[in-house]
């Protein structure tokens, strides 16, 4: 990918819009290639258990977005009665499928399935969430897999389009979920950051935060991080993608874990929401089915 004009960069604005948008292309211009050339093509399945609306949104974006590049991709949903063997006899049949190269199963599930089991039951080889223990474990011992998780991948993905030193740097990540926080923490140490790793339990966060060069918030709670969190000059990460009310006027809007308003006249590139990180999950989860279908 192509770095933007500095012009682009005058804004502080790290658009995940555009540099998704060269990911795609990119990946695009790859299967319009092997198309023409009568190659089989990659497939992504998403399995959505249950009628979780922000879900809902999710896995229509991903079957949209795969659509848009030419890959193949298949949507199941299943009501949110169904029981874990039905789910792990259908994760069973995909994994033996060898159309399919690429499986992901929409979280959160519903609360009488087992989570770690269901993702367990993934075949590592198809684990385009890079969620699978031996995949997780893999990154741990700097054994790369194909797939890594999403949105910390993204992120990576979209600093290195930014030209952002990491090197040396000191990086705070708020948040360890094995989703986001640890994960992201990981590729930050494999790119020889120095890490620290905040959470509900760390004390004096705004103190801890207001040491990094790069902030990575991944918390889920509205515009937690102010201004007072934040070292002029750095570069901020929001992860959070929160639905919070307009009392007035009745209407929802999607918020961040950064407060923007008063964050971003310190920061030296802040990440928006929407916009920001969210476009770089996906477009970064078509790369990951691309990969896994290479790897096969
Ligand atoms: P989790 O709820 O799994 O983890 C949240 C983390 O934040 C936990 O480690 C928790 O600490 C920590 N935390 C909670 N409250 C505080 C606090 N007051 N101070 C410090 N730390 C706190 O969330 P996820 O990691 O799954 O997601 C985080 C956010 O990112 C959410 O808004 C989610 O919607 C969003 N998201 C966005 C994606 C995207 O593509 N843009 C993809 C995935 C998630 P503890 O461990 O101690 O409980």
């Amino acid at each position: 990918m192509s770095s933007l004009p500095p012009e682009a960069l005058a804004n502080k604005l790290m658009s995940g819009k555009d540099v998704s948008q060269a990911l795609l292309d990119e990946l695009k211009g790859e299967l319009d290639a092997m198309k023409t050339s009568g190659a089989k093509l990659p497939k992504l399945v998403v399995i959505l258990v249950g009628e979780d609306p922000a879900s809902q949104v999710y896995t229509k974006r991903k079957a949209k977005v795969a659509q848009e590049i030419g890959m193949a991709s298949e949507l199941i949903t299943l009501p949110k009665t169904t029981t874990e063997a039905e789910l792990l006899t259908l994760i069973e049949q995909k994994n033996d499928d060898p159309s399919v190269h690429a499986l992901l199963i929409q979280l959160p599930l519903p609360k009488h399935l087992n989570e770690s089991r269901i993702l367990n039951a993934v075949s590592p080889t198809k684990d385009v969430d890079g969620f699978h223990p031996v995949n997780l474990g893999r990154l741990l011992s700097g054994d790369t897999p194909p797939a890594l998780p999403c949105t910390p991948a993204g992120i990576m993905k979209m600093l290195s389009f930014y030209k952002v030193p990491i090197s040396g740097k000191h990086a705070v990540v708020i948040g360890r979920s094995t989703i986001v926080g640890k994960p992201m923490s990981l590729l930050l140490l494999s790119e020889n950051a120095t890490v620290t790793i905040c959470h509900s339990r760390t004390k004096d966060l705004p103190q801890a935060c207001a040491q990094a060069d790069i902030l990575v918030a991944a918390v889920g709670r509205p515009e937690m991080v102010t201004a007072d969190y934040v070292k002029p000059g750095a570069v901020v990460i929001d992860v959070g993608i929160n639905r919070v009310k307009n009392p007035e006027t009745g209407k929802t809007k999607l918020v961040g874990d950064v407060d923007f308003a008063s964050v971003s006249p310190k920061a030296s590139l802040i990440t928006p929401v929407p916009g920001g990180v969210g476009p770089m999950t996906i477009a970064t989860l078509m790369a990951n089915t691309l990969a896994l279908y290479k790897a096969q």
